[in-house]
């Protein structure tokens, strides 16, 4: 909208503009040369099955290093993305090169899978699944290697029929679909029967809040989660005591800062001393053998 001013007219904007307002237009234009340009990069922060301590997959979390501006967080960017209708090209290509990177990780045999953030509206395109498929052609990723966090704001969405169809094209294709933050959002617990989803990601938040009411909604997730056959994650795991109260609890992975933080360096969680000293950490830890 600035954009399309006359000189006089972005000027005089330009001097009303408070700070924010200023940063985010700013930063807008230099997304848009970001994403033209791949500037952007991909982090890895591990998601660890807390029965065997094997790594269940690896979340690629988008990075922005401006050059001017510094590292931007994901946060400010991402929203600033879905604000402006760059998520999909962003969004593209965090996929294709989510998919690359992983597709080159060792032990093919049984490797981690790729944990993806999309955004509801790349799944409102009738063309996404395609799209998937296409890019896991080319970079010859297995579709069970594969999975899309979506935030639960997919079940609020005005082209339900649209989203139903686009997981569903994503399940058949075999890629699995996890439900992000859950519990942040309006939808309630019995919404995640209404979509074929494979696991829940209960907000960290949550997990911050373990002495206190946390432990309720996360006990009410498990619940349900249970019921309807989904893996649950819990993300945020930051502290020994949280680490021991999940396993107890149920939870089907982890993912923090305990577990590693995210990364450029995958290398170091595949090999088997470091594999193995998670497991048998995490034996010592929830007291049981493994
Ligand atoms: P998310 O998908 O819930 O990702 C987890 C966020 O929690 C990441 O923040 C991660 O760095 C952070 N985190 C992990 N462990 C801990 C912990 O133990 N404690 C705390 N306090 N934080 C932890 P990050 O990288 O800043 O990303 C923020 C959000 O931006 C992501 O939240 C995701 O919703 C979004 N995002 C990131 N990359 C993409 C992308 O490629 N596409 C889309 N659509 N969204 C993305
Ligand atoms: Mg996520
Ligand atoms: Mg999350
Ligand atoms: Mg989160």
């Amino acid at each position: 909208e600035v954009k399309r001013n006359g000189r006089g007219a972005s000027l005089e904007y330009s001097e009303t503009l408070s700070l924010v307002q200023r940063r985010r237009f700013d930063l807008g234009r230099a997304l848009g040369t970001a994403i033209e340009n791949n500037e952007l990069f991909l982090e890895y922060q591990p998601i660890v099955d807390s029965s065997t301590g094997r790594i269940h997959a690896f979340e690629a979390l988008a990075r922005w290093q401006h050059p001017t501006l510094g590292k931007i967080n994901p946060a400010e960017f991402i929203a600033l993305a879905e604000t402006t209708d760059r998520i999909t090209a962003l969004g593209d290509l965090v996929l294709e090169e989510a998919c690359r990177e992983a597709a080159t990780w060792p032990c093919s045999d049984n490797a981690p899978k790729v944990a993806v953030n999309v955004s509801v509206k790349q799944l409102r395109d009738e063309t996404f699944a395609m799209k998937v498929l296409r890019i896991l052609a080319h970079t010859k990723l297995p579709p069970g290697r594969l999975e899309l966090e979506v935030t639960e704001s997919l079940f609020e969405n005005d082209h339900p029929a649209i989203i139903k169809q686009t997981i569903s094209s994503l399940r058949a294709l075999g890629v699995f679909i996890a439900i992000d933050d859950f519990g942040t959002g309006y939808s309630s617990l019995s919404r995640l029967q209404t979509l074929p989803i494979n696991a829940v990601k209960i907000d960290r938040s949550f997990v911050a809040d373990l002495e206190g009411n946390g432990r309720a909604v996360i006990e009410s997730i498990i619940m349900i989660a249970r019921r309807l056959e989904l893996d649950v994650v819990a993300e945020g795991v930051e502290t020994d005591t949280q680490l021991e109260t999940l396993i107890g609890m149920g939870v089907n992975c982890l993912q923090g800062y305990l577990l590693g933080p995210p990364s450029r360096q995958t290398d170091s969680y595949f090999e088997t001393e470091r594999s193995d000293w998670i497991a048998g950490d995490f034996g010592r830890r929830s007291g049981r053998s493994v």
